[in-house]
């Protein structure tokens, strides 16, 4: 098939998730067909490659063209392709992989449900808190608390549980069981004279003053990233999440440690849980689990509500929970091979150090930049937000699109970087492999496009 064709072809019939519909349609956004991938490079059909320090959507931790995860999902396919994992069935790979996340995951947890993507796993983690608060007999504990800011899927419960406006406009969401909070977003905190300290209390007696008005006794769970990822790449405020930790546990409200992107080394540790010293009921994981060589994600639940959801199956019968596709064997498969890979090649270490360098030598390069108002990272994240003004932090008019031009100033000289979705905000998150040398590469590139589009 030639370019030609494969783009006539997309256009007339391929419906893109998050993509400007009329636009594709009319062939004016640009039309990248991806054909290969090693490392820290992509390349497409016109024979570009970039150096892609996103990690796809910062799911490739251990990055692209890994003989080993691709071998191990052949002798899968091989072996057995598919079996279901309904009542009391296992593969060998979904088991290996069962005992592999526990011995990762903080010691309170207890069991791991596998679905397929981050979203699934998410409207999983709310069934499984609506069905212990009905167990223990108290039904109108159902209302789950998120951050404005926050991205958690795109599902009706996933997508009312993000706090970004785009996900709620026009499909009627968010639910009525989930209500938002303030995102511990410092640098755009309401007071400027405010400590990190101070904005962490602040955030807390948001979170306060909205459990008094709603009740304590209507609300089941608080569910956070522990950096904020879609809605910005912004780790929390100094002392943010033993503070809110403390808020929840007085008020008996589960919490949610959504660690799709910060699950499996990112931040340097293997679980972000760890690196801010969270202690959640349910974490959430998918992307790094199989560095997305195969489609797999889990709800590891912990201790306290295990003991619970066993106890009503004893008097309610199996739970009425599934998927055809739950553990499927290629995705297991790949997370075995995967997970080993991010041991034997160090990769939770050199998360922590390339991505301390990167985040410093970005700092460096463009912290005094007149339009760049904050750089902020941790571990393999990080994020340049552009302002107009960097006094008063005001942002530039959406319709002058700074971020994207930017990130498309960036991929004309080989380098991905995301804008991401609200504010302009330019994101970093590539695999957890990246050398030091890759790393001068993506910031040299990210000031010349800084300066090409803002001088
Ligand atoms: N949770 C977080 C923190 C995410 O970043 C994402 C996706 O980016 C999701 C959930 C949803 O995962 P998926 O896109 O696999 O459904």
């Amino acid at each position: 098939l030639t370019n030609d064709q494969l783009d006539r072809w997309d256009r007339e019939n391929f419906f893109h998730p998050s993509t400007h519909l009329a636009q594709h349609a009319r062939g004016e956004s640009p039309n990248r067909i991806v054909r290969t991938a090693s490392g820290v490079y992509i390349e497409d059909r016109d024979g570009n490659r970039l150096l892609d320090a996103f990690a796809g959507l910062y799911c490739v931790n251990v990055g692209y063209g890994r003989p080993e995860i691709a071998e191990a999902i052949a002798d899968q396919a091989r072996e057995l392709a598919y079996y279901h994992a309904y009542v009391g069935h296992g593969t060998e790979a979904s088991i290996t992989l069962a005992k592999m996340v526990l011995d990762r995951a903080p010691k309170t947890m207890s069991k791991v449900y596998f679905g397929l993507g981050g979203s699934d796993a998410n409207e999983t983690n709310i069934k499984l808190i609506w069905y212990y608060n009905n167990i223990l007999g108290r039904p109108e504990k159902k209302k789950i608390i998120s951050r404005w800011r926050g991205y958690h899927g795109s599902g009706l419960m996933t997508g009312s549980l993000t706090g970004l406006a785009a996900f709620h406009n026009k499909f009627d969401l968010p639910l009525s069981q989930v209500i938002h909070t303030e995102a511990p977003y410092y640098y755009r905190r309401p007071d400027k004279a405010m400590s990190e300290a101070e904005f962490t209390r602040h955030c807390v007696a948001e979170l306060e003053a909205l459990i008094a008005r709603e009740g304590a006794d209507t609300i089941a769970a608080f569910i956070g990233e522990p950096v904020l990822g879609t809605g910005g790449i912004v780790p929390p405020p100094e002392g943010y999440w033993p503070a809110i930790q403390a808020v929840l546990d007085r008020h008996d409200i589960l919490l949610v440690a959504d660690e799709v992107v910060t699950g499996f080394g990112r931040l340097g540790t293997m679980m972000g849980s760890d690196h801010y010293g969270m202690r959640p009921d349910l974490i959430t994981i998918a992307k790094g689990l199989t560095s997305a060589y195969a489609p797999l994600s889990g709800s590891i639940v912990g201790e306290k509500m295990w003991a619970v959801l066993e106890r009503g199956t004893d008097e309610n019968g199996p739970i009425g929970h599934g998927w055809t596709y739950s553990a499927h064997p290629i995705g297991a498969a790949a997370g075995v091979a995967n997970l080993k890979l991010i041991d034997s090649l160090g990769l939770v270490e050199n998360a922590g150090t390339v991505g301390a360098y990167l985040n410093a030598r970005m700092q460096d390069a463009l912290g005094g930049h007149p339009h760049v108002g904050e750089v902020r990272g941790e571990g393999m994240l990080c994020a340049v937000e552009l302002v107009r003004d960097r006094d008063t932090t005001t942002f530039f008019d959406a319709s002058e699109k700074t971020a994207p031009r930017v990130v498309a100033e960036m991929l004309k000289s080989g380098v991905i970087a995301r804008a991401m979705p609200q504010g302009d905000i330019i994101g970093f998150a590539p695999p957890l492999c990246l050398t030091r040398e890759e790393a001068d590469i993506v910031v040299d590139k990210t000031v010349a496009a800084v300066k090409a589009v803002l001088g």
